[in-house]
Protein backbone atom coordinates (compact mmCIF):
# COMPACT_ATOMS: atom_id res chain seq x y z
CA UNK A 1 0.00 0.00 0.00
CA UNK A 2 1.34 3.43 -0.68
CA UNK A 3 1.92 6.24 2.08
CA UNK A 4 -1.02 8.20 -0.43
CA UNK A 5 -3.51 5.61 -0.58
CA UNK A 6 -5.84 8.00 1.42
CA UNK A 7 -5.18 10.77 -0.27
CA UNK A 8 -8.34 11.48 -2.80
CA UNK A 9 -7.82 12.70 -6.67
CA UNK A 10 -8.89 16.14 -6.19
CA UNK A 11 -11.73 18.39 -7.99
CA UNK A 12 -10.80 19.32 -11.10
CA UNK A 13 -9.74 23.36 -11.77
CA UNK A 14 -12.24 24.89 -13.63
CA UNK A 15 -10.95 26.68 -16.16
CA UNK A 16 -7.76 24.31 -16.84
CA UNK A 17 -10.05 21.61 -17.27
CA UNK A 18 -11.95 23.06 -19.15
CA UNK A 19 -8.84 23.99 -21.79
CA UNK A 20 -7.53 20.55 -21.52
CA UNK A 21 -11.41 19.61 -23.00
CA UNK A 22 -11.01 21.61 -25.68
CA UNK A 23 -7.23 20.63 -26.75
CA UNK A 24 -8.72 17.06 -26.51
CA UNK A 25 -11.65 18.59 -28.82
CA UNK A 26 -11.28 17.46 -32.78
CA UNK A 27 -14.21 19.78 -33.82
CA UNK A 28 -12.80 22.18 -36.68
CA UNK A 29 -14.84 25.06 -34.93
CA UNK A 30 -14.25 24.78 -31.53
CA UNK A 31 -13.72 28.01 -29.37
CA UNK A 32 -12.53 27.80 -25.69
CA UNK A 33 -14.18 30.93 -24.20
CA UNK A 34 -13.32 29.84 -20.69
CA UNK A 35 -9.36 31.03 -20.01
CA UNK A 36 -8.69 34.62 -19.56
CA UNK A 37 -6.20 35.55 -21.54
CA UNK A 38 -6.00 37.75 -24.66
CA UNK A 39 -6.05 35.84 -28.31
CA UNK A 40 -5.21 37.71 -31.56
CA UNK A 41 -8.18 38.10 -34.23
CA UNK A 42 -6.38 34.81 -35.51
CA UNK A 43 -7.32 33.29 -32.15
CA UNK A 44 -3.30 33.29 -31.21
CA UNK A 45 -1.86 34.89 -28.39
CA UNK A 46 0.24 37.72 -28.52
CA UNK A 47 3.54 38.60 -27.04
CA UNK A 48 3.65 42.14 -27.05
CA UNK A 49 6.24 43.61 -29.88
CA UNK A 50 7.34 46.04 -26.88
CA UNK A 51 7.59 43.20 -25.01
CA UNK A 52 9.89 41.72 -27.85
CA UNK A 53 11.82 44.93 -27.81
CA UNK A 54 12.39 44.68 -24.17
CA UNK A 55 13.28 40.93 -24.04
CA UNK A 56 16.08 41.93 -27.30
CA UNK A 57 17.58 44.62 -25.05
CA UNK A 58 17.55 42.63 -22.13
CA UNK A 59 19.49 39.52 -23.96
CA UNK A 60 21.90 42.00 -25.17
CA UNK A 61 22.71 43.60 -22.36
CA UNK A 62 25.82 41.34 -21.12
CA UNK A 63 26.00 43.30 -17.59
CA UNK A 64 22.81 41.62 -16.63
CA UNK A 65 22.98 37.82 -14.58
CA UNK A 66 21.26 35.21 -12.94
CA UNK A 67 22.20 36.51 -9.45
CA UNK A 68 19.50 36.25 -6.39
CA UNK A 69 16.82 39.25 -6.57
CA UNK A 70 16.44 41.21 -3.20
CA UNK A 71 13.76 39.59 -1.47
CA UNK A 72 10.93 42.39 -2.16
CA UNK A 73 12.67 42.08 -5.84
CA UNK A 74 13.52 44.37 -8.68
CA UNK A 75 13.79 47.94 -7.13
CA UNK A 76 13.75 49.79 -10.65
CA UNK A 77 10.11 47.10 -10.99
CA UNK A 78 8.52 47.85 -7.26
CA UNK A 79 9.06 51.82 -8.66
CA UNK A 80 7.42 51.83 -11.77
CA UNK A 81 4.69 49.81 -10.86
CA UNK A 82 3.91 52.23 -8.47
CA UNK A 83 3.75 55.08 -10.49
CA UNK A 84 1.78 53.36 -12.86
CA UNK A 85 -0.91 53.21 -10.34
CA UNK A 86 -0.73 56.09 -9.01
CA UNK A 87 0.47 58.27 -11.63
CA UNK A 88 3.14 60.60 -11.37
CA UNK A 89 4.25 62.03 -8.46
CA UNK A 90 1.10 61.33 -6.41
CA UNK A 91 1.73 63.68 -2.89
CA UNK A 92 1.43 59.51 -1.14
CA UNK A 93 4.62 58.58 -3.26
CA UNK A 94 6.81 62.50 -3.03
CA UNK A 95 6.05 61.89 1.02
CA UNK A 96 7.67 58.53 0.73
CA UNK A 97 4.83 56.52 2.13
CA UNK A 98 4.35 53.78 -0.81
CA UNK A 99 6.08 50.43 -1.02
CA UNK A 100 6.23 47.85 -3.39
CA UNK A 101 6.89 44.12 -3.02
CA UNK A 102 7.56 41.98 -6.48
CA UNK A 103 5.36 38.84 -6.01
CA UNK A 104 4.89 35.57 -8.17
CA UNK A 105 1.68 37.29 -10.13
CA UNK A 106 -1.35 39.02 -8.59
CA UNK A 107 -2.04 35.31 -7.07
CA UNK A 108 1.04 36.42 -4.89
CA UNK A 109 0.36 39.93 -4.51
CA UNK A 110 -2.69 38.64 -3.02
CA UNK A 111 -1.63 35.93 -1.09
CA UNK A 112 1.24 37.39 0.53
CA UNK A 113 -1.25 39.89 1.84
CA UNK A 114 -3.94 37.69 3.73
CA UNK A 115 -0.62 36.48 4.99
CA UNK A 116 0.27 39.70 6.31
CA UNK A 117 -2.93 40.88 7.38
CA UNK A 118 -3.44 37.46 9.13
CA UNK A 119 -0.11 37.46 11.13
CA UNK A 120 0.08 41.25 11.53
CA UNK A 121 -3.27 42.63 11.98
CA UNK A 122 -4.91 39.36 13.31
CA UNK A 123 -7.36 39.68 10.40
CA UNK A 124 -9.84 36.85 10.27
CA UNK A 125 -12.82 37.84 8.14
CA UNK A 126 -12.64 38.84 4.77
CA UNK A 127 -15.61 40.10 2.19
CA UNK A 128 -15.47 39.18 -1.77
CA UNK A 129 -18.05 40.06 -4.67
CA UNK A 130 -20.61 37.52 -5.62
CA UNK A 131 -19.83 36.51 -7.76
CA UNK A 132 -15.73 37.02 -8.24
CA UNK A 133 -12.65 35.44 -9.41
CA UNK A 134 -12.60 32.14 -8.10
CA UNK A 135 -9.45 31.67 -6.65
CA UNK A 136 -10.00 35.13 -4.00
CA UNK A 137 -11.96 32.49 -1.79
CA UNK A 138 -9.34 29.86 -1.76
CA UNK A 139 -6.25 32.38 -1.01
CA UNK A 140 -7.67 33.19 1.50
CA UNK A 141 -8.89 30.03 3.01
CA UNK A 142 -5.53 29.03 2.45
CA UNK A 143 -4.38 31.76 4.53
CA UNK A 144 -6.00 30.07 7.58
CA UNK A 145 -9.36 32.90 7.93
CA UNK A 146 -11.97 31.94 9.19
CA UNK A 147 -15.19 33.34 7.58
CA UNK A 148 -14.81 34.41 3.69
CA UNK A 149 -17.78 36.70 3.15
CA UNK A 150 -19.82 37.97 -0.07
CA UNK A 151 -21.38 40.59 -0.61
CA UNK A 152 -23.32 41.58 -3.05
CA UNK A 153 -22.54 43.06 -6.44
CA UNK A 154 -24.56 41.18 -9.48
CA UNK A 155 -28.07 42.05 -10.02
CA UNK A 156 -28.94 39.37 -12.43
CA UNK A 157 -32.31 40.12 -12.98
CA UNK A 158 -31.16 44.18 -14.43
CA UNK A 159 -27.98 42.46 -15.55
CA UNK A 160 -26.10 45.61 -13.53
CA UNK A 161 -24.36 46.63 -10.49
CA UNK A 162 -26.73 45.69 -7.22
CA UNK A 163 -25.20 48.76 -5.38
CA UNK A 164 -27.81 48.93 -2.74
CA UNK A 165 -27.10 45.56 -1.74
CA UNK A 166 -23.23 45.75 -1.93
CA UNK A 167 -23.82 49.13 0.64
CA UNK A 168 -26.27 46.86 2.81
CA UNK A 169 -23.47 44.03 2.99
CA UNK A 170 -20.53 46.30 3.69
CA UNK A 171 -22.65 48.20 6.03
CA UNK A 172 -23.36 45.22 8.19
CA UNK A 173 -19.94 43.51 7.93
CA UNK A 174 -18.37 43.15 11.71
CA UNK A 175 -15.98 45.50 12.70
CA UNK A 176 -12.19 45.43 11.35
CA UNK A 177 -13.11 42.86 8.10
CA UNK A 178 -11.10 42.43 5.14
CA UNK A 179 -12.78 43.44 1.71
CA UNK A 180 -11.52 42.94 -1.49
CA UNK A 181 -13.06 45.19 -4.38
CA UNK A 182 -12.09 45.14 -8.08
CA UNK A 183 -9.97 48.34 -8.94
CA UNK A 184 -11.34 47.81 -12.43
CA UNK A 185 -12.51 45.53 -15.21
CA UNK A 186 -14.53 43.10 -12.43
CA UNK A 187 -13.89 39.50 -13.10
CA UNK A 188 -16.73 38.09 -13.75
CA UNK A 189 -19.57 40.28 -14.61
CA UNK A 190 -17.32 43.53 -16.84
CA UNK A 191 -19.25 45.71 -14.54
CA UNK A 192 -17.55 48.59 -12.33
CA UNK A 193 -19.00 51.31 -10.16
CA UNK A 194 -19.33 54.61 -11.24
CA UNK A 195 -16.99 57.27 -9.34
CA UNK A 196 -19.93 58.48 -7.69
CA UNK A 197 -20.87 54.90 -6.68
CA UNK A 198 -16.97 54.53 -5.86
CA UNK A 199 -17.28 57.59 -3.26
CA UNK A 200 -20.26 56.02 -1.75
CA UNK A 201 -18.49 52.25 -1.39
CA UNK A 202 -15.42 53.98 0.10
CA UNK A 203 -17.81 56.10 2.60
CA UNK A 204 -19.14 52.59 4.09
CA UNK A 205 -15.93 50.67 3.95
CA UNK A 206 -14.46 54.07 5.80
CA UNK A 207 -17.45 53.46 8.56
CA UNK A 208 -17.29 49.70 9.23
CA UNK A 209 -13.20 50.27 9.17
CA UNK A 210 -12.67 47.48 6.89
CA UNK A 211 -9.08 46.95 5.39
CA UNK A 212 -9.35 47.75 1.27
CA UNK A 213 -7.90 45.28 -0.53
CA UNK A 214 -7.76 46.53 -4.27
CA UNK A 215 -7.01 43.36 -6.83
CA UNK A 216 -6.00 45.57 -9.88
CA UNK A 217 -5.73 42.82 -12.41
CA UNK A 218 -6.71 44.56 -15.56
CA UNK A 219 -5.23 48.16 -15.82
CA UNK A 220 -5.89 49.46 -19.21
CA UNK A 221 -8.06 46.67 -19.95
CA UNK A 222 -11.61 48.38 -18.52
CA UNK A 223 -10.95 51.44 -20.68
CA UNK A 224 -8.00 51.34 -22.62
CA UNK A 225 -6.58 54.36 -20.14
CA UNK A 226 -4.24 53.31 -18.50
CA UNK A 227 -4.96 56.30 -15.73
CA UNK A 228 -8.53 56.33 -15.52
CA UNK A 229 -8.46 52.54 -15.10
CA UNK A 230 -6.56 53.63 -12.40
CA UNK A 231 -9.59 55.83 -10.57
CA UNK A 232 -10.51 53.83 -7.72
CA UNK A 233 -7.07 53.49 -6.25
CA UNK A 234 -6.24 57.11 -6.79
CA UNK A 235 -9.23 58.04 -4.87
CA UNK A 236 -8.84 55.95 -2.19
CA UNK A 237 -5.07 57.35 -2.05
CA UNK A 238 -6.69 61.08 -2.19
CA UNK A 239 -8.50 60.32 1.25
CA UNK A 240 -5.39 59.45 3.05
CA UNK A 241 -6.37 55.86 3.55
CA UNK A 242 -3.73 53.43 4.03
CA UNK A 243 -4.18 50.36 2.08
CA UNK A 244 -3.05 47.19 -0.42
CA UNK A 245 -3.03 46.86 -4.09
CA UNK A 246 -2.56 43.56 -5.53
CA UNK A 247 -1.54 44.52 -9.37
CA UNK A 248 -0.76 41.79 -11.71
CA UNK A 249 1.00 42.70 -15.58
CA UNK A 250 -0.03 38.85 -16.89
CA UNK A 251 -2.79 40.28 -18.70
CA UNK A 252 -1.47 43.90 -19.85
CA UNK A 253 1.55 43.22 -20.65
CA UNK A 254 0.71 39.63 -21.53
CA UNK A 255 3.11 37.68 -19.35
CA UNK A 256 0.71 35.67 -18.21
CA UNK A 257 3.80 32.55 -17.13
CA UNK A 258 6.12 34.79 -16.48
CA UNK A 259 4.35 35.64 -12.96
CA UNK A 260 5.06 39.26 -12.75
CA UNK A 261 2.96 41.13 -9.92
CA UNK A 262 3.06 43.49 -7.29
CA UNK A 263 2.01 43.92 -3.90
CA UNK A 264 1.58 48.02 -3.44
CA UNK A 265 0.69 49.06 0.00
CA UNK A 266 -0.05 52.52 0.40
CA UNK A 267 0.72 53.73 4.63
CA UNK A 268 0.46 57.17 6.24
CA UNK A 269 4.16 57.42 6.88
CA UNK A 270 7.95 56.51 6.16
CA UNK A 271 8.12 54.68 9.61
CA UNK A 272 4.84 52.66 8.96
CA UNK A 273 5.63 51.90 5.19
CA UNK A 274 9.58 50.66 6.37
CA UNK A 275 7.41 48.38 9.02
CA UNK A 276 5.44 47.09 6.81
CA UNK A 277 7.70 46.21 4.21
CA UNK A 278 10.08 44.29 6.67
CA UNK A 279 7.58 42.29 7.59
CA UNK A 280 6.28 41.37 4.16
CA UNK A 281 9.65 40.27 3.72
CA UNK A 282 10.09 37.86 6.28
CA UNK A 283 6.86 36.66 5.00
CA UNK A 284 8.02 36.33 1.13
CA UNK A 285 11.17 34.48 2.75
CA UNK A 286 8.95 31.62 3.70
CA UNK A 287 6.68 31.74 1.55
CA UNK A 288 9.05 31.92 -1.99
CA UNK A 289 12.71 33.14 -0.60
CA UNK A 290 12.75 35.51 -3.31
CA UNK A 291 11.02 36.23 -6.81
CA UNK A 292 11.82 35.63 -10.58
CA UNK A 293 13.44 38.36 -12.52
CA UNK A 294 12.09 38.12 -16.36
CA UNK A 295 8.89 39.30 -16.04
CA UNK A 296 9.42 41.91 -13.72
CA UNK A 297 12.78 42.97 -15.71
CA UNK A 298 10.45 43.45 -18.80
CA UNK A 299 8.22 45.63 -17.37
CA UNK A 300 10.89 47.85 -15.54
CA UNK A 301 12.13 48.19 -19.06
CA UNK A 302 9.13 49.54 -20.92
CA UNK A 303 7.76 51.58 -18.33
CA UNK A 304 10.83 53.25 -17.30
CA UNK A 305 11.59 54.22 -20.81
CA UNK A 306 9.36 56.75 -22.41
CA UNK A 307 9.40 55.68 -26.01
CA UNK A 308 8.91 52.13 -25.00
CA UNK A 309 5.83 53.53 -22.65
CA UNK A 310 4.25 55.61 -25.34
CA UNK A 311 4.29 51.81 -27.19
CA UNK A 312 3.00 49.73 -24.32
CA UNK A 313 0.10 52.74 -23.87
CA UNK A 314 -0.44 51.59 -27.91
CA UNK A 315 -0.58 48.55 -27.86
CA UNK A 316 -2.85 47.90 -24.61
CA UNK A 317 -5.19 50.23 -26.61
CA UNK A 318 -5.23 48.10 -29.22
CA UNK A 319 -6.15 45.10 -26.99
CA UNK A 320 -8.63 47.17 -25.33
CA UNK A 321 -10.17 47.91 -28.90
CA UNK A 322 -10.67 44.77 -30.02
CA UNK A 323 -12.29 43.40 -27.42
CA UNK A 324 -14.66 46.21 -27.68
CA UNK A 325 -14.77 45.51 -31.31
CA UNK A 326 -15.84 41.93 -31.15
CA UNK A 327 -18.64 43.43 -28.04
CA UNK A 328 -20.25 44.88 -30.88
CA UNK A 329 -20.06 42.40 -33.27
CA UNK A 330 -21.45 39.91 -31.22
CA UNK A 331 -24.21 42.13 -29.69
CA UNK A 332 -24.82 43.03 -33.60
CA UNK A 333 -25.20 39.25 -34.58
CA UNK A 334 -27.34 38.18 -31.63
CA UNK A 335 -29.71 41.26 -32.26
CA UNK A 336 -29.79 40.35 -36.12
CA UNK A 337 -30.85 36.43 -35.39
CA UNK A 338 -32.71 37.92 -33.36
CA UNK A 339 -32.18 36.01 -30.23
CA UNK A 340 -35.08 36.30 -27.31
CA UNK A 341 -33.44 38.45 -24.11
CA UNK A 342 -31.95 42.00 -24.06
CA UNK A 343 -28.35 41.69 -24.88
CA UNK A 344 -27.11 44.93 -24.58
CA UNK A 345 -24.84 43.86 -21.35
CA UNK A 346 -22.77 42.06 -24.08
CA UNK A 347 -21.95 45.94 -25.05
CA UNK A 348 -22.08 47.66 -21.83
CA UNK A 349 -19.68 45.62 -19.57
CA UNK A 350 -15.93 46.20 -20.26
CA UNK A 351 -12.79 44.51 -19.70
CA UNK A 352 -11.85 40.95 -20.84
CA UNK A 353 -15.27 39.24 -19.93
CA UNK A 354 -18.89 39.20 -20.71
CA UNK A 355 -21.24 37.66 -17.76
CA UNK A 356 -23.83 36.60 -20.33
CA UNK A 357 -26.64 35.40 -18.44
CA UNK A 358 -26.09 31.92 -19.94
CA UNK A 359 -27.93 29.08 -17.39
CA UNK A 360 -25.82 26.22 -16.97
CA UNK A 361 -28.34 24.32 -19.45
CA UNK A 362 -27.26 26.70 -21.46
CA UNK A 363 -23.79 26.75 -21.36
CA UNK A 364 -24.06 22.91 -21.89
CA UNK A 365 -25.65 22.92 -24.69
CA UNK A 366 -22.97 25.19 -25.96
CA UNK A 367 -20.26 22.79 -25.08
CA UNK A 368 -22.00 19.68 -25.48
CA UNK A 369 -23.61 20.50 -28.59
CA UNK A 370 -21.31 23.31 -30.14
CA UNK A 371 -17.99 22.44 -28.61
CA UNK A 372 -17.49 26.08 -27.36
CA UNK A 373 -16.02 25.93 -23.91
CA UNK A 374 -17.10 28.30 -21.32
CA UNK A 375 -17.28 28.49 -17.57
CA UNK A 376 -20.30 27.11 -15.85
CA UNK A 377 -21.60 30.66 -14.12
CA UNK A 378 -22.02 31.77 -17.98
CA UNK A 379 -18.81 34.32 -18.33
CA UNK A 380 -16.92 34.05 -21.90
CA UNK A 381 -13.57 35.22 -22.59
CA UNK A 382 -14.08 38.38 -24.96
CA UNK A 383 -10.74 38.11 -26.17
CA UNK A 384 -11.61 34.43 -27.38
CA UNK A 385 -14.08 35.81 -30.26
CA UNK A 386 -12.84 36.66 -33.67
CA UNK A 387 -14.37 38.60 -36.93
CA UNK A 388 -14.10 34.64 -38.40
CA UNK A 389 -15.79 33.02 -35.21
CA UNK A 390 -17.90 35.52 -33.61
CA UNK A 391 -21.40 34.11 -36.02
CA UNK A 392 -20.47 30.62 -35.39
CA UNK A 393 -20.69 31.57 -31.93
CA UNK A 394 -23.79 33.87 -32.24
CA UNK A 395 -24.94 31.35 -33.69
CA UNK A 396 -24.84 28.56 -30.80
CA UNK A 397 -25.92 30.96 -28.32
CA UNK A 398 -29.04 31.50 -30.50
CA UNK A 399 -29.78 27.84 -30.52
CA UNK A 400 -29.13 27.87 -26.60
CA UNK A 401 -31.30 30.18 -25.33
CA UNK A 402 -34.59 29.38 -27.95
N1 LIG B 1 -7.35 38.87 -9.74
C1 LIG B 1 -8.23 38.73 -10.73
C2 LIG B 1 -9.54 39.41 -10.63
C3 LIG B 1 -7.90 37.95 -11.85
O1 LIG B 1 -8.79 37.80 -12.82
C4 LIG B 1 -6.63 37.33 -11.91
C5 LIG B 1 -6.21 36.50 -13.08
N2 LIG B 1 -7.15 35.71 -13.66
C6 LIG B 1 -5.76 37.51 -10.84
C7 LIG B 1 -6.15 38.30 -9.78
C8 LIG B 1 -4.41 36.84 -10.78
O2 LIG B 1 -3.51 37.22 -11.71
P1 LIG B 1 -2.14 36.46 -11.94
O3 LIG B 1 -2.36 35.54 -13.08
O4 LIG B 1 -1.18 37.55 -12.22
O5 LIG B 1 -1.80 35.72 -10.69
Amino acid sequence: ASLFADVEVAPAIEVFALTAKYNEDTFAEKVNLGVGAYRTDDGKPWVLPVVRNAESQMAADLTLNHEYLPVAGLPAYREAAIRLLLGDGHPVVVENKVEGIQTLGGTGALRLAAEFLKQMLKKDVVYVSNPTWGNHRGIFKAAGYSQIKEYRYWDAANRSLDLKGMLEDLKNSPDNSVVILHTCAHNPTGTDPTEDQWKQIIDVCQERKMFLLMDCAYQGFASGDLDKDAFAVRYIASRGIEFFVAQSFSKNFGLYNERTGNLSIITNSPDVKLRVRTQCELIVRKMWSNPSNHGARVVATVLNNPALYDEWKQQVLIMANRIKLMRQLLYEKLRSLGTPGTWEHVIKQIGMFSFTGLSLRQVENMMNKHHIYLLKEGRINMCALTTKNVEYVANAIHDSVI
